[in-house]
């Protein structure tokens, strides 16, 4: 089974930069409709950011995961920014010192990473948030990898797992974040957030089977 190596690192990055600027305007047009319409720039402005800190001299996978943390920390701002900077910088930490990734190992990373998500957010499923999607992606990675699915099998289960927890969104309640100031007037509209997770996972999904 292939491991990752820094190159599908950086497709991964560059993937999911790519889909939040061709869906910048989505991403604000959600945010508008439940909270300050700044998701879309949020996010096209820190990975704007993280492409272009992309190091030109190779680094490990740990190194690159903590830069791309600490640039959305400094970059994306809202609640959003130190959420998704926090997935990075624990995902990084997950890697430690090797140098290509074993499927096992970024599956891992990702668990570590979201939990430190949650551990910052507080979010619990259902809450209207990032968590639901990238929780049940995490969940479809594992269960796929322990079925003995290869690394780009596991990442398109949890790519669909990610847009179903996403599209789930739709009806709850906002309870985190600036949406619960709606209250019930939150239920009825896309989480943001969500949306630009399941973004991230398609991404992951994209990067491994082109470099496959
Ligand atoms: P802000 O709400 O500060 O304007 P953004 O618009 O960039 O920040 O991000 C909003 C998204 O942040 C929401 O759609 C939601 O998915 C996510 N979010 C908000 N609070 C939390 C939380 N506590 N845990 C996880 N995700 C959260
Ligand atoms: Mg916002």
């Amino acid at each position: 089974m292939a491991d990752l190596d820094v190159d599908a690192l950086q497709r991964w990055l560059r993937a999911f930069a790519a889909s939040i600027a061709e869906q910048q305007d989505d991403l604000t047009a959600l945010d508008a409709a439940i909270g300050d319409a700044d998701h879309g720039a949020n996010m096209h402005r820190g990975m704007t950011a993280v492409v272009d800190a992309l190091p030109t001299t190779p680094v490990g996978p740990a190194a690159l995961l903590k830069q791309t943390g600490m640039v959305l920390i400094r970059t994306v701002g809202g609640t959003s920014g130190p959420l998704y900077g926090t997935l990075f910088l624990r995902m990084a930490s997950a890697a430690g010192d090797e140098t290509t990734l074993a499927p096992e190992t970024f599956a891992k990373a990702w668990r570590a990473g979201v939990e430190g998500l949650v551990a910052r957010g507080k979010a619990e499923l259902g809450d209207k948030t990032l968590y639901d999607a990238l929780g049940p992606a995490v969940d479809a990675l594992d269960a796929s990898l322990a079925d003995g699915e290869s690394l780009a099998a596991a990442l398109r289960a949890a790519s669909a797992a990610a847009d179903r927890g996403r599209d789930a969104t739709t009806p709850m309640v906002a309870r985190k974040g600036r949406a619960s100031y709606l209250g019930e007037r939150s239920a009825g509209h896309q989480d943001p957030g969500a949306t630009s997770a399941a973004l991230l996972v398609a991404a992951a999904a994209t990067a491994v089977s082109e470099g496959a």
